[in-house]
């Protein structure tokens, strides 16, 4: 009996052989492409900004050889038609390429129709070039909220098995506030399965705080980062971490129209994001995302 529920106590905490790992995930994109900037950078100019994200993702992933961390890239598909040899670059390193989309627009300002033919065009584009399948998606500026889970059925339908777009806490752009912040497997509103990373928060006395990256990695102070991540696995929570090529470069060209909270979001902190990057990896396991979902059961053994 004793011994029956020694192993119970194992099953439930050895979901590892060894440490935890979690995933670390890059959306790849440029300066000139995030929300912050969208109201004063019109799409149709993008190709007039100077390109940094090739020179910016190769740093991130020297920064990850440098460990031996393989983690996931969520490449925009605007992105991989530009850079063909950067795509590929990625995998070969040993990393998982996912899709962050085509084009960079919320999927709350989209048409089921165009994101469906987005969607399935950025996930042929990234499979043709790294020759592997692309099965882990993430919607620009975490836009699957309340009013477009439809697009969750869309995923499942163009052969998506998993999805990390949930932020669960409340924001001006984006955010559902009451939903799972743990791994889980959810149900589309057409009764599909498909498994979801939210974005991971520490909900710690009626509070929900992102810890998990991009701005609240660079606006926090690093050992609060890294206390809350201790406590999720602590409580034997994997969690995702994000960031995008554009923050470990300090140099980037400055939009100077932008407004001021816009500003402060975007380049607070940008100096010391390489080197607590390299904390970070010193301080927790990661691997890509498509392995911790399998090793969580959330994958079909197939994928
Ligand atoms: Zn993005």
């Amino acid at each position: 009996m004793a011994t029956l529920m020694e192993g119970a106590v194992v099953r439930r905490y050895s979901r590892w052989d060894g440490p935890m790992k979690n995933a670390f995930t890059v959306d790849v994109e440029d300066y000139f492409q995030v929300q912050a900037f969208a109201d004063v950078i019109d799409p149709a100019r993008w190709d007039d900004y100077q390109p940094r994200v090739v020179a910016n993702t190769t740093a991130m992933l020297e920064l990850l050889g440098e460990r031996g961390v393989a983690g996931t890239f969520f490449v925009l598909g605007w992105v991989a038609k530009r850079n063909p040899d950067l795509v590929r670059q990625i995998a070969r390193a040993g990393h998982e390429i996912a899709s962050h989309g085509m084009n960079h627009r919320m999927i709350t300002a989209q048409s089921a129709d165009v994101f469906r033919s987005e969607t399935r065009d950025s996930k042929k584009l990234l499979e043709d070039l790294c020759q592997q399948a692309v099965v882990g998606y993430r919607a620009a500026t975490y836009s699957i909220t309340k009013k477009s889970t439809w697009a969750l059925d869309i995923l499942c339908e163009e052969g998506f098995k998993y999805d990390s777009s949930i932020f669960p806490m409340r924001h001006d752009y984006y955010g559902i506030p009451d939903a799972n912040p743990l791994p889980h497997r959810l149900t589309t509103p057409n009764g599909a399965r498909l498994a979801e990373f939210p974005i991971s928060v520490l909900r710690r006395g009626g509070l929900t705080i992102p810890v998990a990256g991009g701005g609240y990695f660079r606006l926090l102070p690093y050992p609060f980062t890294r206390w809350a991540l201790r406590e999720l696995n602590g409580a034997s929570q994997e969690f995702v971490f994000y960031i995008h090529p554009w923050e470990v470069d300090p140099g980037q060209p400055r939009i100077e129209k932008a407004g001021l909270v816009s500003r402060f979001r975007h380049y607070q902190n940008l100096k010391r994001c390489s080197a607590r990057l390299r904390l970070l990896l010193g301080d927790f396991e990661f691997t890509t995302m498509r392995a911790v979902l399998s090793q969580m059961g959330l994958l079909d053994p197939e994928v």
